[in-house]
């Protein structure tokens, strides 16, 4: 379905980016990867989606907090692959404390990756959509960027700024063939959840098992976690024919976590 398209995944070394990333390749996209990491790993990943797959795979090491670095990236997609056509905001981080309590270093660094980038990446990105007349911008933001929990001030600005950036540039290309949309995933079993996971079980003297369990059911009342592979599968779906009156859409994967 998508043979002869490229895609920047940014933060796409690990969970749901890489996921992402390999629901793309699957449908014939050439990837441009993204994130921190181990050489040897990002190699592996980098070189197993190309063999799987048969697409172009590519990696840049672009740090989001960093404006020039995320001109850099789609830059080097259009330069790479002669055009860039699907770019997925997916690199987040998180820090977990009361606002009287939080390091206004870490409230720069989440705004930085979380939020400032998807401004950088789209505003480089839109011209060269628009000049080739298709385009496709997934934001990855959260049910945080509809809904907030206590202790994650941060990451919750961050997340309903990125909602309101995706209704902002799909008004903007609406009678373009170019649309903007944010996936609000629940909680998936990432990194990312795995150290909150970890910080609850040390706080609380319980095991991770239980812990994981208590997190997931406070608030996803499904009682599963979301998957990478269901968030790379609505990607695609997005990308699809089907999907091109879809936009300024903020699409929930959380079993049921905003139903309540
Ligand atoms: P993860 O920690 O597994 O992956 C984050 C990725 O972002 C990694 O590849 C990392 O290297 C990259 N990254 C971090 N800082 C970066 C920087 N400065 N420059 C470039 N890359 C950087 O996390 P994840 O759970 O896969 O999260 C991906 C996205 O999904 C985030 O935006 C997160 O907020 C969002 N999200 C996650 C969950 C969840 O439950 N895991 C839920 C809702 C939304």
């Amino acid at each position: 379905m998508l043979k002869g398209r490229s895609a920047v995944i940014t933060g796409s070394t690990s969970g749901i980016g890489a996921g992402i990333a390999r629901a793309l390749a699957a449908q014939g996209a050439d990837i441009l990867l993204n994130g921190f990491g181990a050489a040897e790993a990002i190699e592996s990943l980098r070189a197993g989606l190309a063999a799987e797959f048969g697409v172009r795979v590519l990696y840049h090491g672009a740090d989001l907090a960093r404006a020039e670095h995320c001109d850099a990236l789609v830059r080097t997609a259009e330069e790479a692959f002669g055009r860039l056509d699907i770019l997925v905001n997916n690199a987040g981080i998180q820090h977990v404390a009361r606002v009287e309590d939080f390091p206004p270093s870490r409230w720069d660094a989440v705004l930085a990756v979380n939020l400032s980038s998807v401004f950088h990446t789209t505003r480089a990105a839109l011209p060269g959509m628009r000049a080739r007349g298709w385009g496709r911008l997934i934001n990855v933001a959260s049910v945080h960027g509809l809904v907030a929990s206590a202790e994650k001030a941060a990451y919750v600005a961050a997340k309903h700024g990125v909602v309101g950036l995706t209704k902002v540039v799909a008004l903007e290309n609406a009678e373009s063939p170019v649309t903007c949309n944010a996936i609000c995933p629940g909680w998936v079993l990432t990194p990312l959840v795995e150290a909150q996971i970890a910080a609850r079980a040390a706080r609380e003297g319980i095991p991770v098992p239980q812990a994981e369990r208590e997190l997931l059911l406070e608030k996803q009342p499904s009682g599963r976690f979301t998957t990478v592979e269901q968030l790379g599968g609505l990607a695609v779906f997005l990308c699809s024919e089907a999907a091109a009156n879809i936009t300024g859409a903020t699409l929930p994967v959380d079993g049921g976590w905003l139903a309540r």
